[in-house]
């Protein structure tokens, strides 16, 4: 088995409504999200089953940046558990048309250095 991990960056800005703290008015973040995805094996002679660029190219339209997530989302608590699952499920159906050979296996949205969540099925 095969594991590519594609590391994305998107600046973003959020307000927890359902919280009480720091967390309850605007600020922002600079989002660190990894996209874990497996295959079975490579086409030759390329030697990969994706080319990287490529797969960047689609989680660029998926990872939101410079946005506002409660707006984007409509969502009142947009946190790093929701993005994580929202990402994964745009980008399982994303990655069933344009590269049937990849399944998604994981997102993890690094909200600070120390502090990350995992979603995956
Ligand atoms: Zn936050």
């Amino acid at each position: 088995m095969y594991l590519y991990k594609i590391k994305m960056r998107g600046s973003i800005a959020h307000h927890l409504e359902n919280y009480k703290g720091d967390c309850s008015r605007v600020h922002g973040h600079t989002l660190e999200i990894v996209s874990t995805f497996d295959f079975p094996g490579v086409k030759e002679p390329e030697n990969m089953a994706v080319d990287f660029k490529e797969l960047k190219a689609l989680l660029k339209e998926i990872i939101p940046d410079h946005l506002d997530l409660n707006e984007k989302y409509q969502c009142a608590n947009p946190t790093a558990e929701f993005l994580a699952k929202v990402i994964f499920k745009q980008l399982e159906k994303a990655i069933e048309k344009k590269f049937p050979n990849l399944t998604v296996r994981a997102i993890t949205v690094w909200e600070s250095s120390d502090a990350s969540c995992t979603y995956g099925e």
